[in-house]
């Protein structure tokens, strides 16, 4: 996957510095990289997992569970097969919305720097349609939060009738039903932080050379045939990574596109595609800022993962990962000894 990347053998596996290899030295150094490695793995996820990014749903995810969120990551394979047709059906449903503004055009890339240059020709080419007032979807959206660097894709952008800029984002629902407040919690988070990536690409705020350096992309790497084919057909002359990544940066921060006014849900069901109810978000920066930074923590190294609330111990039920979560099983023995002391006092 295009985020996942090994560690730099270099940063631990560094060989001590001359002179300091001598008698019992030696073994120490062993030990002290020994020790700095099994840090790494416990304390950093990002780079225990090989992360260079993140997505707006793998944060939103934490406000369901975190240690879920972590378990799907490690062993995707324990996700219930039923799930999956769900998630397949509800993405079938997605690109048949995309169909209807926008037709698909297939480009084979060749490396990482292609994938990232197709996502910015995207950009650039829904950036016109934005400013004549137009209606887009699947627009990606990046950039920094917190020191990490989240990636997401808008489902939909168009002007309300008032004129104002709306995100609108479609949850499928396997049953007629709207969602509990829970699970609204973490859509609430995803939109937000999608307005959030979305305002801060038209400010101007991404540093392409920061971008490339920190996610590890090469800023010359020159362009595979067809995608170039594709920008030449689209009336751009770019030839390496840089050259796409600038001006879309450019053409962002100099667009006049306004920010996002309002964000939307919209639930509907599988089954028939029926509108089951749609929900306005109301844009909390300081409380989604403060929620991030939390979640954001874990990834960094800064505290442990955390599963649910014993309030929310009913998610449990219904989670794939409930016979092997750790979290749970030592909730489970703490609330059984805190009943036993109670009784025998
Ligand atoms: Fe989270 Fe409960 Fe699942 Fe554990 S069993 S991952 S705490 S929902």
């Amino acid at each position: 996957e295009d985020r996942l990347t090994p560690l730099k053998s270099g940063d631990l596996n560094a060989p001590p510095e001359e002179g300091l290899c001598k008698d019992g030295a030696e073994e120490k150094i062993s030990r002290d990289i020994l020790e700095r490695k099994r840090k790494t793995e416990v304390e950093i996820p990002l780079e225990k997992y090989f992360l260079r990014y993140l997505y707006v749903t793998d944060i939103s995810s934490q406000a369901w569970c975190e240690q879920q969120t972590v378990y799907k990551m490690e062993q995707p394979e324990l996700v219930k097969p039923e799930r999956t047709a769900a998630m397949r059906e509800g993405s079938s449903i997605h690109l048949a919305r995309e169909l209807e503004v926008h037709d698909i055009v297939s480009v084979t890339t060749q490396t990482r720097e292609d994938s990232w240059a197709i996502k910015c020709l995207n950009i650039l080419a829904m950036i016109p349609v934005l400013q004549s007032g137009g209606q887009v979807r699947e627009f990606p959206v990046f950039g920094e939060l917190d020191g990490i660097y989240i990636m997401g894709v808008i489902d939909e952008l168009a002007y309300s009738t008032r004129g104002e800029l709306e995100l609108r984002e479609l949850k499928t629902r396997a049953s007629p039903t709207l969602p509990t407040s829970a699970q609204k919690r973490t859509h609430e988070i995803q939109v937000s932080l999608y307005k959030l990536l979305f305002d801060g690409l038209v400010s101007g705020v991404l540093q392409p050379d920061v971008f490339m350096q920190r996610l590890k992309l090469r800023p010359g790497q020159e362009l595979g045939p067809e995608v170039k084919k594709h920008a030449t057909g689209s009336g751009l002359t770019v030839s390496t990574f840089r050259d796409v990544l600038e001006l879309t940066c450019l053409n962002l921060k100099y667009s006049e596109l306004p920010m996002i006014d309002s964000l939307k849900l919209e639930y509907c069901f599988q089954g028939d595609g029926s509108l089951l109810g749609c929900d306005e978000v109301k844009f909390e920066k300081e409380k989604v800022l403060g929620e991030v930074t939390f979640y954001l923590s874990y990834w960094k190294g800064l505290r442990e993962v955390k599963g649910v609330d014993i309030e929310d111990a009913w998610k449990c039920r219904m989670c794939e990962y409930s016979s092997i979560c750790e979290w749970r099983a030592q909730k489970t023995e703490s609330i059984a000894l805190q009943m036993l002391n109670k009784r025998f006092k």
